[in-house]
C-alpha cells in the first residue's frame, strides 16, 4: 500500500475493464479497497476482477452496466451496495470517443457521446449522493479531459459531454457542501489507452496525415513533454483523490496532460 490508504472503503469505478478506468480500480484496490469494476462487457469486467490478486479482507466484484441506460445505471450501485455496502468512492470513468467534422457527425452518435458521459455519471452520482450526505464522507470523481477545457477538431459530441461533467462536478460539489462529500474531475491529455490507438485512422483522415503521423505530428506537437500519458499516473492521483488527504479539493477540474493545458 503507497502513501495515501483507502482501508474499508467502497469503491466503484465505471468503464474499468480497459486502459484509465482499469488502472484507477487497481490503483484502488492496491490502496486498501473493496472495489467494483463495472463495464458494459460482462466478461471483459470479470477478467480485469480476475487479474487483482487476492488481497487480505478486501472484496473485489465485476457488475455489467451500460452507461448510457439509467435503469442499468441504478441497478449497478444496487448490486454494489448489496455485495460490498455503499458506495464511498465512485469513478465516473466509462467513455468512448468518435470523431468527425461537424458536416457529417451523426447526431445519432452525438446523443450517445453525451447519455454515456454526461447523462450517464450525472445518474450514477444521483443514486450515491443522499447516501454519502448521511454518512458524512463521500468521493466523486468524475473523468473529464482536456478536451473539458479546449475544443478540438471533429469531437463535438465528445467536448461537449466533458466540457458538460466539469459543470455537473462544479454544482455536486457545492450541492454537496459541508457534508463531507467532495466531487472533484480529472482531465487527463492523451492516455495510451485503446480509446486514443482508435482514433488515430479517423483523426489521420480528418487531418489528412497517415494513421502513423497523426500521433508524433498532430497529437505530441501540443504537448510539452512530447509523450503519450501512462494510465498509472491517472491512477495515482485518483487515489490521493479519493483519500482522506484531499478533503479540502472539491468543485476543480484538475490537468493531467503534460503541460497540454495549463487552465
Ligand atoms: P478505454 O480503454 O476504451 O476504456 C473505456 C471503457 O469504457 C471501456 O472498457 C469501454 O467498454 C467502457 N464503456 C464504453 N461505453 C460504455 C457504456 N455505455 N457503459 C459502460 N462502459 C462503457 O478508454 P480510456 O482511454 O481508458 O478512457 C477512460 C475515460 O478517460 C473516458 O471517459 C475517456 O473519455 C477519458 N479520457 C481518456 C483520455 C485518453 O487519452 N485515453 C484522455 C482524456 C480523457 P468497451 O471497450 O467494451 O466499449
Amino acid at each position: 500500500m503507497g502513501t495515501y490508504s483507502l482501508a474499508n472503503k467502497v469503491a466503484l469505478v465505471t468503464g474499468a475493464a480497459s486502459g484509465i478506468g482499469l488502472a484507477i480500480a487497481t490503483k484502488m484496490y492496491e490502496a486498501g479497497c473493496h472495489i467494483a469494476i463495472a463495464d458494459l462487457d460482462a466478461a471483459k469486467a470479470e477478467a480485469a476482477i480476475n487479474g487483482l490478486p487476492a488481497q487480505g479482507g478486501q472484496q473485489k466484484i465485476a457488475i455489467q452496466a451500460d452507461m448510457s441506460d439509467y435503469g442499468s445505471v441504478y441497478r449497478m450501485v444496487e448490486s454494489c451496495e448489496k455485495q460490498l455496502g455503499s458506495v464511498d468512492i465512485l469513478v465516473n470513468n466509462a467513455g468512448f470517443q468518435y470523431v468527425a467534422p461537424i458536416e457529417s457527425f451523426e447526431p445519432a452518435m452525438f446523443q450517445k457521446l453525451i447519455d454515456v458521459m454526461l447523462v450517464g455519471p450525472f445518474v450514477a452520482t444521483q443514486a450515491v449522493f443522499a447516501k454519502m450526505k448521511e454518512r458524512r464522507w463521500g468521493r466523486i470523481i468524475n473523468i473529464s479531459s482536456i478536451n473539458g477545457k479546449i475544443g478540438a477538431p471533429f469531437k463535438a459530441g465528445y467536448c461537449s459531454a466533458k466540457h458538460g461533467i466539469i459543470g455537473l462536478t462544479r454544482v455536486t460539489a457545492v450541492e454537496a457542501g459541508d457534508s463531507g462529500v467532495t466531487c472533484n474531475a480529472i482531465c487527463p491529455g492523451f492516455v495510451d489507452t485503446p480509446l486514443v490507438r482508435n482514433q488515430l485512422e479517423d483523426l489521420g483522415s480528418g487531418y489528412g496525415v497517415t494513421p502513423e503521423k497523426v500521433l508524433e505530428e498532430v497529437i505530441l506537437k501540443q504537448v510539452p513533454q512530447n509523450r503519450l500519458l501512462d494510465t498509472a499516473e491517472i491512477g495515482d492521483f485518483a487515489v490521493f483523490l479519493a483519500s482522506d488527504q484531499s478533503a479540502s479539493i472539491t468543485g476543480q477540474a484538475i490537468n493531467i496532460s503534460g503541460g497540454y493545458v495549463m487552465h
